[in-house]
């Protein structure tokens, strides 16, 4: 007997167009029209494949909504009881400390900054795992920041980095002491060793957490990160796998206030790698410094332009405002994808996180994708010819105009020297 056919219907304002159903559809009766999925009845058998792979739950069936919400199952955030012994063996939360030639990359800092947090959340120490040549000063370091240990292997072998001797290292100190939360900076170089330390360890590995938290009654790192294209945050738990290994990019978490009084126990170990064991050799060693790239992530103020620029010129504009007030430009995906600009100032979910005391942002509409790079900003000014852009909505001080007027205004006012008192002192409108 053939069933009767079921009503697909959608919940318009959740839908986020990824477009899985139109790809799981076997009937082509879905399409993505502007920014909703649109079922074609006369198509639709009501199979419900569709919903089975919609990641925001927009999909259901007429007369099923409660059904279907009293089907879905709890979701369990408890350690599989089986693995519990095995999995409390591990205890402890680690940071990778990266340095070149001893100078640490401040994201290693800012971690610890966050291990802290998590460490006394789970009642365990905090650990940075040192590997490199001549690195004393910075095992010593770690403790400034919140460290109560540094587990060091220092070698010559270490001098420059490579994946092979890097992950071994800290492969044998993970496997001899266990630590149950391991975070790596999403840097070029983090996610290299992240991921093929992650490998060896068979355990799983979130990549760009924007936020991280313990749930104290099942000790699990609730790992968040943006998903499909950044329109939801997805909150990842791994369960039955020790370490659980994020990477955090540059700037999303805080560093603690250095206390150089704190000591740090050191626990020194050896690496058993030889050179013949190494594939790579470093034939030469050229810092990015040399490139002369922007420093946008560290930047105290930055001046970013958007597609309501219009042209690449009006980045010229926004150079002379970025100079007036002593910053760096910035820019939104939009300009960068239209060739008006470098990808090294792109602000954003595939571009920079960045965290200065002031962010200007000119003619850019304030998309979710944008605004997680910049939203952690002390003072964030937004210029937009329409009322109704979202970048409003996260902005300290909202100038609704044509930025062709307002930012020659700003370049006044900032070459005056009184712009930046106004905007980040106590008043300023
Ligand atoms: C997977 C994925 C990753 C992405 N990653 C990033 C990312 O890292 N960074 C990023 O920025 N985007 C990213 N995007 C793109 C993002 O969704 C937006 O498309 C982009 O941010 C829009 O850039 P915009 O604000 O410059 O342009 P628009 O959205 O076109 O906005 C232009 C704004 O300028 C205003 N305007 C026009 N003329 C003027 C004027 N004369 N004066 C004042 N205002 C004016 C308009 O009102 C409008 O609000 C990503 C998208 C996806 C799907």
């Amino acid at each position: 007997m053939r069933k009767a056919k079921r009503k697909l219907q959608i919940i318009a304002g959740q839908c986020i167009v990824c477009g899985l159903c139109e790809g799981e559809c076997p009937f082509d009766a879905i399409h993505m029209e502007g920014d909703v999925a649109v079922i074609d009845y006369e198509l639709c058998t009501g199979c419900g494949k569709c919903i089975k792979v919609c990641p925001t739950d927009c999909l259901y069936f007429e007369g099923e909504e409660e059904a279907e919400e009293a089907a879905e199952p709890e979701v369990a955030e408890e350690v599989a009881p089986e693995l519990e012994a095995g999995l409390a063996e591990y205890q402890g939360v680690w940071i990778y400390i990266e340095q070149s030639g001893g100078q640490v990359h401040p994201v290693s800092w800012e971690l610890l900054g966050k291990g802290r947090e998590l460490a006394d959340a789970l009642g365990c120490e905090l650990a940075a795992m040192v590997l490199g040549e001549d690195v004393d000063d910075v095992a010593v370091a770690t403790g400034y920041y919140g460290a109560d240990k540094a587990y060091v292997i220092d070698d010559p072998l270490l001098a420059h980095y490579r994946t092979h001797p890097f992950a071994e290292g800290c492969l044998k100190l993970v496997r001899e002491y266990r630590p149950e939360i391991v975070l790596i900076g999403a840097t070029t170089l983090g996610r290299d060793l992240a991921g093929a330390i992650a490998t060896d360890l068979h355990t799983g590995l979130t990549a760009d957490c924007t936020g991280l938290v313990i749930d104290e009654q099942a000790r699990l790192l609730r790992q968040t990160r943006p998903a499909f294209g950044g329109n939801i945050m997805a909150t990842i738990l791994c369960k039955e796998h020790r370490p659980q290994m994020s990477t955090v990019r540059p700037r999303v978490m805080e560093a603690l206030a250095p206390d150089e009084t704190r000591q740090v126990a050191i626990v020194r170990e050896t690496l058993e790698v030889s050179e013949e064991d190494i594939g790579v050799a470093v034939e030469e060693f050229r810092p990015d410094a040399d490139l002369d790239k922007p420093n946008l992530q560290y930047a105290e103020i930055i001046c970013a332009g958007g597609r309501g620029l219009g042209s690449p010129r009006g980045f010229e504009l926004m150079k002379e405002l970025a100079d007036a007030l002593g910053g760096v430009m910035g820019a939104s995906r939009a300009t960068v994808d239209a060739g008006w600009i470098s990808h090294d100032y792109q602000v954003g979910q595939t571009g920079l996180t960045v965290r200065p005391r002031l962010y200007i942002a000119a003619g850019i509409s304030g998309a979710i994708q944008h605004r997680v790079g910049m939203q952690t900003a002390d003072t964030i000014v937004a210029i937009n010819s329409d009322p109704e852009a979202n970048i409003f909505q996260i902005a300290d001080f909202g100038i609704v105009g044509d930025l062709y007027e307002v930012v020659p205004e700003l370049i006044k006012q900032a070459k005056a020297g009184n712009l930046k008192e106004k905007l980040l002192g106590d008043g300023g409108t």
